[in-house]
Parts: C-alpha cells; structure tokens; sequence
C-alpha cells in the first residue's frame, strides 16, 4: 500500500481540525509512522508528504499544540532551536491514549517535582491546575512513564 494511503487509514478529523494520530487506538498512542524505509514521527511523515522536504537543521512544530495531530495545516517548520519542545511533545505523545487530549500543560519538570512532594494528590492538583485523574495517573506511573 502506498505510504500515503496507509497514512489516511491511521487518523481521524477532530471538532478542531486536528488529523489526530491513531484516533481507534485504545492502546498507547504511538507516534511513529514507516516512511521511506525509516521510522519517523507521524507529523514529520505528513509534513513531508504535503509539504515537501524539511530543510536540514529545521524540525516540524504543532500550531494546534496537539501533539497527536498530523494535520499538516497545523504544522510548522521550527529551528532546531525549538527542539526541546518538540521532544516535550513527542514524549506527551507517547502518554496514554486519553491523556495526550487533556488540557494540561504539565512539564517533565512539573512531573518530578510532583512525585517528589509530600503534598497530597488534592493539593498538587489543584496546585498544578489539572484533575485529580491526572495526578493520580502519575503518581502510579501509567502516565509520564518515560521519565
Ligand atoms: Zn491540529
């Protein structure tokens, strides 16, 4: 099947335009897409393939600010610069299906420091701004677990 078909068949469209990646996945959201003998985030892979090549030194950042989206409209090219963030993404992209469309904006950081308080699950999350559920989620590491 020709890559760019086998891409139609892995998203959905969204209420916000978003092609949100693995959208029937009820397992953990992977990312990566094979495209041209090469593993490579599924944004990226779009970018390529309807927007043509991404100069060197360049990596491909979410407008949408979701990082399962793969709207290609929704995609910019950003400096290596950016790079950091871009992993912040990709890393929330890997986190459970469910949890990469909640709208929190915890960082790595946020997370550590969470595990590390003595406060209690109520506390950090009307600390941090996001729901319990989501606390509790780290706290038992069925999210964040890469870190
Ligand atoms: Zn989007």
């Amino acid at each position: 099947m020709p890559a760019e078909k086998r891409f139609a068949t892995k998203y959905a469209v969204n209420d916000r335009g978003c092609w949100v990646w693995n959208a029937q996945s009820s397992k953990f959201r992977s990312c990566s897409f094979w495209f041209r003998k090469e593993r490579m985030t599924a944004y990226r892979a779009s970018y390529i393939m309807h927007k043509g090549e991404i100069p060197s030194g360049y990596v491909v950042r979410h407008k949408c600010d979701d990082p399962a989206c793969v709207n290609p409209e929704h995609l910019e090219l950003g400096t290596q610069k950016d790079n950091c963030a871009d992993k912040v993404l990709r890393n929330r992209c890997n986190a459970k299906a469910g949890s990469a469309h909640s709208n929190t904006s915890l960082t790595e950081k946020d997370v550590l420091d969470m595990r590390a308080s003595a406060d209690s699950m109520k506390t950090l999350a009307a600390h941090y701004g996001v729901h319990y559920m989501t606390v509790y989620d780290i706290m038992k590491r069925r999210t964040w677990k890469h870190i």
